[in-house]
């Protein structure tokens, strides 16, 4: 549903499609023979300011395709509550330095074919009710497949991002029992289509899981697209569901770490699920004076990052200085945006990501006395950034309540929340800060990957162990665990966070440059080497893509 392909660009809301955007740019760099697809999302998804008593105030986000894609000829209709809805491509095309090009369809229903709340399907990402959403979905599964059809594509394999698309899988089913409607055995077309289909799901959460009621497939889809009889037992016989679909007719199926596959199998048992684990692609998410670094000893970095692993004979005063010009674009940044003025000497934490539940921002903040107290031995500060959706009502008072502790905490320690998070912000502050913090509710966290864009530029990571963390954590050498695996209560987490902070990470900072300074480098060795979207894209090429 969203590829972050560059800031320009509003057609991403968060991890997803960042990871899906660091995809596309390693298949282009690889080489590999690859077609993206996705919805145009000319509203964006939101443009966030904070207001004085520090609530989100979301702002539409649009953006304007013919800025930045070229329009295609090629048009085809989908059927939704009985109206034929046209679809006509963007062609954005992703390109590697080495000049090897990957194109990137965006689909648009804002033509004038169609009826006023027909164009508007593809206009806002994750915006409306259940039924526009059901409506996005065909657009993007049903048109999808036949577009890709109608502009001479021969799609060997259908890799589905999450089940927004899974409708796809229907559309290859009919289409099987059309070409072939004397045999009529839907396990044999069942087979076939799964042959075609890899599946990755990317969140453990439930509402990311979509769910349709009959009542609305019936309405807006028709009812003889797939009988009803034959679709329920592969979505659901309640409601359906688009996890279970893409599962049922894909016949690889992965988690996006080896902790979430596992968390995966124990929701839906019954299944085989692989893990992959995600990458970064490192170009886009490394600082220019470490890219410089990295150039001058592991030439070819960008396109084979495993050279990375030698990353420990750069010099330390190199690594040193190439941090600080990271940390100070940012505390630049944080000084525009904010008129917060940061110390270069002082430890500056970080946490950035999407603002829900789960994710915890307000775990550093469980104990304001005990933060006081750290702060008065070892001082530090702390820049926050992340949006909430419009109905995370959760996620929106988590921002209320940081601005809350920041005032309560200041001036003792200095903080600053940076607005609308996104692409270009991210790369700012992954590079530029000392630690970088997460705190995921255990196992709700799939994967994370800020924290491996962190890694790519020395920076350490502090995190509870879930999803990629687990698999790269040495502690005290690659950066620091927040509790023991699978051993605290989430309630015990503060307190480790605290203990972890004041027993180890600012100590080492204020005492110990010469160690600090080694840790950066058995995290730029040990990360990035591994944890990179070229390493990701070889092993869905080879294991999902190529099947035996
Ligand atoms: C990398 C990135 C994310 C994902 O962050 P996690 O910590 O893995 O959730 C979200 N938003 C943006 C803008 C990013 O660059």
């Amino acid at each position: 549903m969203e590829i972050a392909l560059r800031p320009e660009i509003h057609s991403y809301s968060g991890g997803l499609g960042i990871l899906a955007g660091d995809t596309a740019r390693s298949c282009a760099d690889l080489e590999l023979p690859v077609v993206f697809v996705t919805l145009a999302s000319r509203a964006g998804y939101l443009r966030q300011e904070i207001a004085a008593d520090g609530s989100q105030v979301a702002h539409d986000d649009p953006w304007n395709p013919a800025e930045w894609a070229t329009p295609l000829d090629a048009m085809i209709a989908v059927g939704i509550e009985g109206r034929s809805v046209w679809i006509r491509p963007w062609l954005y095309v992703v390109t590697c330095p080495i000049g090897h090009e990957i194109p990137v369809l965006l689909l648009d229903t804002d033509l004038d074919q169609n009826a006023p709340e027909d164009r508007r399907i593809t206009d806002r990402l994750y915006g409306g009710d259940d039924v526009y959403r059901l409506k996005q979905e065909i657009v993007l599964g049903i048109g999808g497949v036949r577009l890709l059809q109608a502009l001479g594509f021969s799609i060997g394999t259908y890799h589905l991002n999450e089940g927004h698309a899974a409708f796809l899988t229907l559309e290859l089913l009919r289409r099987r029992q059309r070409s072939d409607p004397g045999a009529n055995r839907l396990a044999h077309e069942v087979d076939h289509v799964r042959d075609m289909c890899v599946f990755t799901t990317h969140t453990p959460v439930e509402a990311g899981h979509d769910r349709f009621s009959y009542d609305d497939v019936r309405r807006v889809l028709g009812a003889d697209f797939v009988p009803l009889d034959e679709l329920k037992p592969l979505a659901g016989e309640d409601r359906l569901n688009m996890t279970r679909l893409a599962l049922n007719l894909s016949g690889y199926v992965n988690g996006v770490a080896r902790r979430h596959a596992e968390t995966t199998k124990r929701m839906f048992p019954g299944y085989r699920i692989a893990a992959v684990t995600n990458g970064v692609h490192p170009v886009t998410w490394t600082h220019e004076a470490f890219a410089r670094l990295y150039q001058q000893i592991l030439p070819n970095w960008g396109h084979e990052p495993e050279v990375l692993i030698r990353a420990e004979h750069l010099r330390d005063e190199d690594v040193w200085a190439a941090h600080k010009a990271a940390k100070h674009d940012l505390l630049e940044a944080i000084r525009r945006s904010t008129g917060v003025a940061m110390d270069p000497d002082v430890p500056l934490l970080g946490f950035a990501r999407r603002m829900t539940g789960y994710k915890r921002p307000d775990l550093l903040f469980s104990d304001l006395q005990r933060i006081r107290s750290i702060n008065g031995r070892f001082p530090f500060q702390v820049v926050m950034a992340g949006k909430a959706h419009p109905r995370d009502e959760e996620g929106k008072q988590l921002i209320r309540e940081i601005h809350d502790w920041m005032r309560a905490l200041a001036p003792g320690i200095r903080m600053a929340f940076l607005p609308n998070y996104d692409i270009a912000l991210a790369k700012t502050l992954v590079a530029g800060t000392d630690v970088w913090l997460n705190t995921p509710q255990p196992p709700l966290e799939a994967s994370g990957t800020s924290g491996m864009k962190a890694a790519l530029n020395g920076v350490l990571n502090l995190s509870v162990l879930d999803g990629w963390w687990v698999e790269a954590c040495v502690d005290g050498i690659t950066g620091w665990s927040i509790g023991r695996d699978g051993a605290e209560e989430a309630g015990q987490h503060a307190d480790a966070l605290y203990a972890k902070l004041e027993g180890q990470v600012l100590p080492l900072y204020h005492q110990d440059r010469a160690r600090w300074v080694w840790m950066m480098k058995q995290g730029i060795a040990k990360i990035p080497s591994y944890f990179n979207s070229q390493r990701m894209m070889r092993r869905y090429t080879t294991e999902a893509y190529v099947r035996p």
